[in-house]
């Protein structure tokens, strides 16, 4: 049984208790638009399996982790960014303004991004 957690935003995403432009799913990720988009093509990869952060990934988590790196490039085929490029970014704590605890990649793109990101 894949971990879930009853009140988490992203879970309930994941069980479709609460309504999601979704772009992609398989076993083990979602995707879906975000709803305040910071790039022309904005899309969360979030774990099916509840896993607060970065951080918080243990070696019992290699595959969900390895499913959202999996994902990107699908996703980024799906919302044709591919071949223009994209970032996959992942907030983690404070400073990094996390404000969801349940890990997502925000995959960005669509426009041409400047560096560094700050
Ligand atoms: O990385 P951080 O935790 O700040 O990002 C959370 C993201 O989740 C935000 O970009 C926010 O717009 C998005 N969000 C969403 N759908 C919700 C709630 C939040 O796409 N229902």
């Amino acid at each position: 049984m894949i971990h879930q957690e009853p009140d988490c935003l992203f879970c309930r995403i994941v069980r479709g208790e609460i309504p999601a432009s979704i772009v992609y799913r398989n076993d083990h990720v979602v995707a879906f638009r975000d709803i305040t988009p910071i790039t022309p093509q904005h899309v969360l990869i979030i774990p099916v399996r509840h896993i607060a952060s970065l951080s918080d990934l243990t070696p019992e988590d290699e595959a969900a982790a390895g499913q959202i790196l999996l994902a990107a490039g699908i996703v980024a085929e799906i919302i044709g960014i591919r071949e223009s490029g994209y970032r996959l970014v992942f907030n983690t704590g404070k400073d990094a303004l996390q404000s969801v605890f349940h890990i997502h990649g925000h995959l960005i793109g669509g426009n041409q991004m400047g560096w560094p990101p700050f």
